[in-house]
Protein backbone atom coordinates (compact mmCIF):
# COMPACT_ATOMS: atom_id res chain seq x y z
CA UNK A 1 0.00 0.00 0.00
CA UNK A 2 1.46 3.18 -0.92
CA UNK A 3 1.13 6.41 1.13
CA UNK A 4 -1.32 9.07 1.28
CA UNK A 5 -1.24 12.63 0.37
CA UNK A 6 -3.31 14.54 3.96
CA UNK A 7 -1.32 12.94 6.19
CA UNK A 8 -1.48 16.27 8.67
CA UNK A 9 -5.68 15.58 8.72
CA UNK A 10 -5.85 11.84 8.20
CA UNK A 11 -7.61 11.67 11.79
CA UNK A 12 -10.18 13.89 11.00
CA UNK A 13 -10.34 12.64 7.41
CA UNK A 14 -11.71 8.79 9.43
CA UNK A 15 -13.81 11.05 11.72
CA UNK A 16 -15.52 12.38 8.90
CA UNK A 17 -16.08 9.37 6.97
CA UNK A 18 -17.18 7.44 10.68
CA UNK A 19 -19.89 10.14 10.92
CA UNK A 20 -21.00 10.03 7.72
CA UNK A 21 -21.11 6.84 7.18
CA UNK A 22 -21.95 5.44 11.43
CA UNK A 23 -24.34 8.24 12.47
CA UNK A 24 -25.92 9.56 9.11
CA UNK A 25 -25.91 6.02 7.97
CA UNK A 26 -24.65 6.74 4.40
CA UNK A 27 -23.43 4.07 1.89
CA UNK A 28 -20.07 4.91 1.49
CA UNK A 29 -17.97 2.50 0.45
CA UNK A 30 -13.95 2.53 2.62
CA UNK A 31 -12.24 0.80 0.01
CA UNK A 32 -13.00 0.11 -3.69
CA UNK A 33 -10.72 -1.15 -6.27
CA UNK A 34 -10.58 -1.80 -10.07
CA UNK A 35 -8.82 -3.69 -12.44
CA UNK A 36 -6.31 -1.61 -14.73
CA UNK A 37 -5.25 -4.64 -16.91
CA UNK A 38 -5.89 -7.95 -17.25
CA UNK A 39 -2.32 -8.31 -18.45
CA UNK A 40 -0.04 -10.05 -16.51
CA UNK A 41 3.56 -11.24 -16.96
CA UNK A 42 2.89 -14.11 -15.71
CA UNK A 43 0.62 -17.09 -16.28
CA UNK A 44 -0.54 -18.72 -12.89
CA UNK A 45 -2.26 -22.16 -13.47
CA UNK A 46 -5.34 -21.43 -11.39
CA UNK A 47 -5.54 -17.47 -12.73
CA UNK A 48 -8.19 -16.55 -15.50
CA UNK A 49 -7.26 -12.80 -15.96
CA UNK A 50 -3.73 -13.47 -18.04
CA UNK A 51 -6.05 -15.52 -20.32
CA UNK A 52 -8.34 -12.76 -21.15
CA UNK A 53 -5.41 -10.12 -22.19
CA UNK A 54 -6.42 -9.92 -25.65
CA UNK A 55 -10.15 -9.43 -24.55
CA UNK A 56 -12.07 -6.51 -26.04
CA UNK A 57 -12.26 -4.02 -22.82
CA UNK A 58 -9.14 -6.18 -21.19
CA UNK A 59 -7.59 -2.64 -20.15
CA UNK A 60 -9.09 0.04 -18.95
CA UNK A 61 -8.42 3.78 -20.55
CA UNK A 62 -6.84 6.86 -18.50
CA UNK A 63 -9.92 8.64 -19.27
CA UNK A 64 -12.60 5.97 -18.15
CA UNK A 65 -10.08 5.08 -14.56
CA UNK A 66 -10.33 9.37 -13.64
CA UNK A 67 -13.79 9.11 -14.30
CA UNK A 68 -13.67 5.97 -12.10
CA UNK A 69 -12.08 8.13 -9.26
CA UNK A 70 -13.96 10.92 -9.92
CA UNK A 71 -17.08 8.60 -9.30
CA UNK A 72 -15.42 6.91 -5.91
CA UNK A 73 -14.48 10.37 -4.63
CA UNK A 74 -17.94 11.41 -5.37
CA UNK A 75 -19.10 9.12 -3.36
CA UNK A 76 -16.92 9.12 -0.19
CA UNK A 77 -14.33 6.37 -0.51
CA UNK A 78 -11.50 7.00 1.13
CA UNK A 79 -8.94 3.80 0.09
CA UNK A 80 -8.53 2.66 -3.95
CA UNK A 81 -6.41 -0.04 -4.83
CA UNK A 82 -5.48 -0.58 -8.60
CA UNK A 83 -5.56 -4.21 -9.54
CA UNK A 84 -5.22 -6.37 -12.40
CA UNK A 85 -3.50 -8.39 -14.01
CA UNK A 86 -0.50 -7.07 -13.05
CA UNK A 87 -1.11 -3.40 -13.08
CA UNK A 88 2.60 -2.49 -13.17
CA UNK A 89 1.87 -3.11 -17.35
CA UNK A 90 -0.89 -0.99 -17.37
CA UNK A 91 0.03 2.47 -19.76
CA UNK A 92 -2.65 4.00 -21.80
CA UNK A 93 -0.77 6.37 -24.41
CA UNK A 94 1.74 8.19 -22.34
CA UNK A 95 0.00 7.39 -19.14
CA UNK A 96 1.45 4.94 -16.62
CA UNK A 97 0.60 3.55 -13.37
CA UNK A 98 3.07 6.22 -11.60
CA UNK A 99 0.71 8.82 -12.90
CA UNK A 100 -2.61 7.69 -11.60
CA UNK A 101 -1.22 6.71 -8.47
CA UNK A 102 0.14 9.80 -8.34
CA UNK A 103 -3.61 11.59 -9.42
CA UNK A 104 -5.39 9.43 -6.88
CA UNK A 105 -3.25 10.43 -4.29
CA UNK A 106 -4.83 13.70 -4.65
CA UNK A 107 -7.87 12.77 -3.69
CA UNK A 108 -8.03 9.90 -1.12
CA UNK A 109 -6.27 8.54 1.72
CA UNK A 110 -5.04 5.92 0.98
CA UNK A 111 -3.55 4.60 -2.23
CA UNK A 112 -2.72 0.54 -2.86
CA UNK A 113 -1.31 -1.41 -5.57
CA UNK A 114 -1.75 -5.13 -5.56
CA UNK A 115 1.47 -6.53 -7.71
CA UNK A 116 2.97 -9.80 -8.53
CA UNK A 117 5.93 -7.94 -7.44
CA UNK A 118 8.34 -8.48 -10.50
CA UNK A 119 8.45 -5.18 -11.24
CA UNK A 120 10.49 -2.15 -9.40
CA UNK A 121 8.10 -0.44 -7.39
CA UNK A 122 8.08 2.66 -9.15
CA UNK A 123 5.40 4.36 -7.56
CA UNK A 124 4.52 7.34 -5.31
CA UNK A 125 4.94 7.20 -1.91
CA UNK A 126 5.47 4.85 0.97
CA UNK A 127 5.91 0.74 0.48
CA UNK A 128 4.77 -1.11 3.20
CA UNK A 129 6.70 -4.23 1.97
CA UNK A 130 9.12 -3.95 5.08
CA UNK A 131 11.12 -1.17 2.93
CA UNK A 132 10.49 2.20 2.45
CA UNK A 133 11.45 3.82 -0.40
CA UNK A 134 10.63 6.86 -2.72
CA UNK A 135 10.18 7.22 -6.44
CA UNK A 136 12.69 9.06 -7.83
CA UNK A 137 10.11 10.70 -10.24
CA UNK A 138 8.09 12.26 -6.93
CA UNK A 139 7.31 15.79 -7.28
S1 LIG B 1 0.50 -12.99 -11.01
FE1 LIG B 1 -1.65 -12.65 -10.43
S2 LIG B 1 -2.63 -11.75 -12.21
FE2 LIG B 1 -0.69 -12.64 -12.91
S3 LIG B 1 -1.22 -14.69 -13.63
FE3 LIG B 1 -0.61 -14.89 -11.49
S4 LIG B 1 -2.51 -14.71 -10.27
FE4 LIG B 1 -2.93 -13.96 -12.37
Amino acid sequence: MFGNIRRPFWAFDLFDFYIRRKVLGRKIPLLASFKLTYRCNLSCSACPFHRRATDDHSHITWDLAIEALDALKQRGTRIVAFEGGEPFLWQDGNHDLHELVLHARKHFLRVAVTTNGTFPLDVPGRCHLGQHRRAERDP
